[in-house]
């Protein structure tokens, strides 16, 4: 008769840390004892026992064809849930009619892991799917349980890391950092937040970096309308030489816009690279740009490059839409004023997000909107809308955080990792 126990952190119910799926994986060991003579005390085992691990998944598992890329496993017969463990002795998976979903490791016979097996157990990478192992000793060469014991409930919970950011006198990020997990809560998602480091270096526009706005803003001459262009685009409505010449300042106002987003660009690389912003990071600042912030200041957005056309309109950066060049350069607002962008994440492999400084309350929906763009880095996920990772409502929407605070279920469902 021997005694068995799973390790003090299998015992009871805990969170089940994946990132992708068959990436990620909980070590599992459990301590073997035989019991002495006298029935009471129980002696790690200098003998190797076998130990048949299995598990029962919770009713609620998400089944694979309901999941993104497979990452549920219910039903899935190929799916892999054991894995040789550095410390695993004498590993085998056995395969049954559900798939390959009972393994065997022995107990080790000496060093500190005496009388412990090991193993390696591969939950489902669905958000919220639960998992109870069983660890089981069969009497020797019977199919008769000698004894067994399961583990505590292993919850699924997906990953995402972020060191944090702020610029001196701001403090909006670390306002809101303890309310983002209860954001993330509902969808198992798990947020690990640094401590706030301070950045020394607060520019007002991280955008205007080492840039001064008052000469980058000036037409450059390959952007400037000859007199000629100018005479002919205020003809009448009718006459050709009036289109086309339209159409080459709209050229010219959209060479325009295009450069200073570039600026805009580089500065804000510069700005980070220059402050050692660590990569997965979310950044608090005061604004991006001008063109990006108009409430950063009076008429902050406004310039008079192109003020003698009227007409004219140009294709603003960041989905800012049709707009006239000397405006701002984002959406408007239900009540047509024109909004700030709130935040922007990186969509290179850095996963940097900047936060600016908005209401306390919006800066906690869009440091969550930041890390919810991000998160697609760290775990599998369906985008959240065709194209640029947005939702169409909620949340997740370009605009969500104006009006949103919590994901939608639908964006929970996607954060989860369901199709
Ligand atoms: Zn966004």
């Amino acid at each position: 008769m021997e005694s068995i126990t799973f390790d003090t952190e299998c015992q009871s119910a805990k969170k089940a840390i994946v990132n992708k799926k068959d990436t990620d994986r909980e070590e599992v060991n459990v301590l073997v004892k035989l019991l002495k003579k006298d029935g009471q005390t129980g002696v790690e085992t200098q003998v190797p026992v076998a130990v048949d691990f299995s598990f029962t998944p919770g009713e609620d598992n998400v089944a694979e064809s309901d999941s993104f890329q497979s990452l549920g496993k219910k039903g899935d017969t190929n799916a892999d849930y054991w894995k040789k463990n550095d410390k695993s002795v004498d590993f085998s998976v056995m395969n049954t009619s559900e798939g390959k979903t009972k393994a065997r490791s022995k107990t080790k016979t000496d060093g500190g892991d005496k009388s412990k097996a090991y193993i390696d157990f591969l939950p489902s990478g669905v958000g919220g799917d639960t998992f109870t192992l069983k660890a089981t000793v069969y009497k020797d060469g019977t199919e008769t349980e000698d004894c067994s014991q399961e583990s505590g409930e292993l919850t699924v919970w997906r990953e995402t890391k972020f060191n944090l950011y702020e610029m001196t006198g701001e403090s909006h990020i670390a306002n809101n950092k303890d309310h983002i997990q209860g954001r993330f809560d509902n969808a198992f998602g798990k947020c690990k937040l640094g401590e706030v480091a301070t950045v020394q270096n607060n520019v007002k526009y991280i955008g205007l970096y080492q840039v001064d706005w008052n000469v980058t803003q000036q037409k450059q001459s390959a952007e400037t309308p000859t007199p000629q262009e100018i005479r002919d685009a205020a003809r009448l409505w009718n006459d050709d030489r009036r289109k086309k010449a339209r159409s080459q300042i709209t050229q010219k106002a959209q060479a325009w816009v295009d450069r200073i987003e570039g600026e805009y660009g580089s500065a804000k690389n510069n700005w980070k690279t220059g402050n050692l912003i660590a990569d997965d990071s979310v950044v608090g600042i005061q604004y991006l740009h001008p063109k990006f912030n108009p409430s950063s200041g009076a008429n902050a957005a406004q310039t008079s490059q192109w003020s003698e056309f009227g007409w004219l309109v140009i294709n603003a950066p960041l989905g800012g839409g049709s707009k006239h060049p000397d405006g701002a350069w984002t959406m408007k607002n239900s009540m047509g004023i024109d909004t700030d962008i709130a935040g922007i994440s990186y969509t290179s492999a850095e996963r940097v997000s900047f936060v600016t400084k908005v209401r306390s309350d919006r800066a906690r929906a869009v440091m969550t909107h930041e890390i919810g763009h991000a998160s697609g880095f760290y775990f599998k996920r369906k985008k959240f809308g065709s194209g640029d990772d947005h939702s169409t409502h909620g949340l997740m929407a370009p605009q969500g955080p104006e009006s949103h605070d919590e994901f939608t279920s639908s964006e929970i469902e996607i954060l989860k990792g369901m199709n």
